[in-house]
């Protein structure tokens, strides 16, 4: 194995290199950010982009397919037979559509401008998630030069991601003869808490939001008349708010909204805080002296891990600050963002958040909330001792550190997809979205030494289910 790392570098410079570059070019928007996506056809190009490459890089027995349901953006898939193992198979995923392009990128730099500078390949898409398919298949050539057998695998790479895979359960069913049932599922687009080691994804907060409106009046009038007869909507929103979340400190108050987070992650959590230190709070742009919600650095961890929080995220009613007058505003909506601990079911927990938001509306006030998305999280089943050991082997081997677990703040729908699909399955989800990628962001990046890295250990942990398994 110690000629893995040398040999996979090389590939990644001379062959993945310079196909993500060409693929960070293409503005392969997710569907919810190009509604024109089909007639402007660069979905269609990035994975033909990428089928071509995987064609000119095959994989011994592979049988590769661009597969295209009716009316659903396409799916790149590879069947590629074990060499070893009992016969069990590894679904290996990744995605091709992007993000939209954001404001804020540092000049000499944009979206569809792939650059490269200290080692990191800037532009949109190529963190989140482009390397995916690429890692996947050197890993898989890595193996096949070395003879190191591995289980059959399938790779399925969408292009719906960034919109919330809503097509991803109707290709699972599609495919579903073609991927039979995985032991174990590699998912390659998520984050690392750095470019240290390696890093293993143990959950995901749900989400849901929605819009709070409050209606009091059915025009706007002279604040002077009105005030201290008529009550302020804004008020009775911030009332709204209030029986949701504390606003001194930031707490959720109804227990629908909470989960008991298991002793292993606590546990978790405390290794992470102490390993990333205060790259957690200080990797966010804080102005002057604002400071982190919490002291404790593991509270943190588990704040932005397994516990609800809210964000408001826009409003209607409120002009901007230049013209407002002195009016009593007759209403007042403000869009609600709330993530949700792993294992809160999303669609019960908007229920709950709109009979908390409209019960007894202070004073007849009209209060209404039209509940948004509401996206489920997604918590690891018990990680295998095999699993375990096999990736703080291959972390020691290819960093010198031992693997970390963390739970990840944001939401991923289609891993709540695959763990309800497959429950039995193990799963390894990792990715290059480390301080300071910006995946959705400006400034974008791949850390290309940390992905050549993590690429060998996806080889080796490949290696070593099929070791497990035969
Ligand atoms: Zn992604």
């Amino acid at each position: 194995m110690t000629k893995t790392l040398p040999r996979l570098s090389q590939f990644w410079e001379e062959a993945i290199v310079p196909a993500l570059v060409e693929y960070i070019r293409i503005p392969a928007k997710s569907p919810h950010f190009d509604r024109d996506w089909r007639s402007n056809g660069y979905l269609e190009d990035a994975v033909q982009l990428a089928a071509r490459w995987c064609r000119a890089h095959p994989l011994a027995g592979m049988a590769l397919d661009v597969v295209r349901l009716e009316g659903r953006t396409p799916v790149l898939f590879a069947e590629i037979p074990g060499t070893g193992g009992s016969g069990e198979t590894v679904l290996v995923y990744g995605h091709l559509d992007k993000q939209p392009e954001m404001t804020g990128w540092r000049a000499g730099l944009g979206p569809w401008t792939p650059v490269i500078e200290d080692g990191r390949l800037y532009g949109r898409g190529g963190a989140d998630d482009g390397y995916a398919v690429f890692c996947a298949f050197a890993a898989l050539r890595e193996l096949q030069e070395a003879r190191r057998p591995h289980a059959r695998i399938v790779v399925l790479i969408e292009c719906c991601e960034e919109s919330g895979s809503t097509d991803l359960p109707a290709y699972l069913e599609a495919l579903a003869p073609r991927i039979g049932t995985p032991a174990l599922v590699v998912g390659l687009d998520s984050g690392c808490g750095n470019y240290a080691q390696l890093w293993g994804t143990t959950s995901l907060r749900g989400l849901l939001n929605g819009v709070l409106t409050v209606e009091v009046l059915s025009e706007g009038v002279h604040s002077g008349d009105a005030s201290g007869v008529v009550a302020s909507s804004f008020r009775i929103a911030r009332a709204a708010l209030e029986r949701v979340e504390a606003a001194d400190s930031g707490l959720i108050k109804d227990a629908a909204f909470h989960a008991a987070i298991p002793g292993e992650r606590l546990r978790q959590a405390q290794l992470a805080a102490q390993v990333l230190g205060d790259e957690i709070w200080r990797k966010f742009p804080f102005t002057g002296e604002m400071r982190p919600m919490h002291p404790d650095l593991a509270e943190l961890v588990l704040n932005r891990t397994w516990r609800p929080m809210l964000a408001v995220t826009g409003a209607e009613g409120l002009p901007p600050a230049s013209s407002a007058g002195n009016v009593l505003r007759p209403g007042t909506a403000l869009v609600l963002s709330l993530r949700l601990p792993p294992t809160v079911e999303a669609t019960r927990a908007a229920q709950r958040l709109k009979e908390i938001l409209e019960a007894d509306p202070p004073l007849g006030a009209r209060v209404r909330f039209e509940a948004g998305q509401a996206a489920t999280g997604w918590h690891a089943p018990q990680t295998a001792a095999w699993l375990e050991s096999a990736l703080d082997a291959a972390s020691m081997i290819y960093f010198g550190k031992p693997a970390m677990w963390m739970g990840e703040g944001g939401t991923i729908p289609f891993m709540a997809m695959l763990g309800a699909k497959y429950p039995a399955a193990q799963f390894l989800i990792t990715g290059v979205l480390g301080p300071h990628s910006n995946a959705h962001g400006p400034n974008e990046f791949l850390h290309l030494d940390y992905a050549k890295r993590l690429t060998a250990c996806v080889a080796d942990l490949l290696t070593a289910h099929a070791a497990r398994a035969g």
